[in-house]
């Protein structure tokens, strides 16, 4: 009788522990692939630092919240591996985290502010180019062309196929962007550019609520400054967290 309550304790504890609510957080880049680098700092370390602290917010503040990282370190992560690790931990939400950069490279930009995006086609040219950008990593993996069906993170015409593609959690993962970006609005100060769809492979691949958020532009200097300090990766993690506790609350 002992033995068959243990049994049935034990699988109660392995179905809790299989439905427990899992969250993947994904610092873009690492490794070779360093990201947009400004005067200062580079994107890869930037993601990584909100990335971690976000995770412990959550853990701390919900023990029970399954936290899943594509990469804990500095190394190079393929954006299909990323995916791949999303889906493998079937995960309710996916968290990309990269910072922003504009054309104008390490010659430095007034633009600033923060962006959240979820999948989706769109014909602006400046979306576009931030998604091209984001995309550009998948050169450095072999066998790219392989891997992602041909498409060419290049061409304008790779991503028309966006279009055609259903996203059923099109409008959770918009409720979320628009929670994070109301966020980095109230709690960090930062200036709200808004959310916005493009055509990011690494959302494309996963099943399940997903975002990418551009925390700020690392070729402004005044902006990179926020984004190189201990202070300002800590108000933008916070930022972060206050939206999943709003949308988590709410499912
Ligand atoms: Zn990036």
């Amino acid at each position: 009788m002992k033995r068959i309550l243990m049994i049935v304790i034990a699988l109660f504890l392995c179905c809790v522990y299989a439905m427990a609510y899992t969250v993947v957080i994904d610092p873009g880049h690492g490794g070779r692939d360093v990201g947009a680098v400004g005067r200062v700092s580079r994107e890869k370390d930037i993601n990584l630092k909100v990335a971690l602290a976000l995770g412990r917010l959550i853990k701390k503040n919900y023990p029970g919240i399954k936290v899943v990282y594509t990469r804990s370190k500095d190394a190079f992560v393929g954006l299909d591996r990323r995916a791949a690790i999303a889906n493998k931990a079937k995960a309710d939400l996916f968290i990309s985290i990269h910072t922003n950069s504009t054309a104008a490279g390490r010659k430095g930009t007034t633009a600033q502010g923060t962006e959240t995006y979820t999948l989706g086609m769109h014909r602006a040219a400046d979306n576009l180019a931030v998604a091209k950008r984001e995309n550009s990593v998948i050169t450095l993996e072999t066998d790219y062309k392989k891997t992602y069906e041909g498409f060419d993170p290049s061409s304008s015409e790779s991503y028309i196929i966006f279009e055609l593609m259903q996203d059923q959690y099109m409008a959770s993962s918009v409720d979320f962007a628009r929670m994070v970006q109301r966020q980095f609005a109230v709690t960090a100060k930062r200036v709200n550019k808004g959310v916005h769809q493009a055509g990011f492979l690494v959302l494309r691949e996963v099943s399940m609520p997903s975002v990418l958020i551009e925390l700020g532009f690392i070729n402004n200097r005044k902006e990179e400054k926020y984004l190189a300090s201990e202070w300002g990766q800590k108000q933008l993690a916070k930022s972060i967290y206050n939206a999943f506790e709003a949308y988590y609350r709410k499912k």
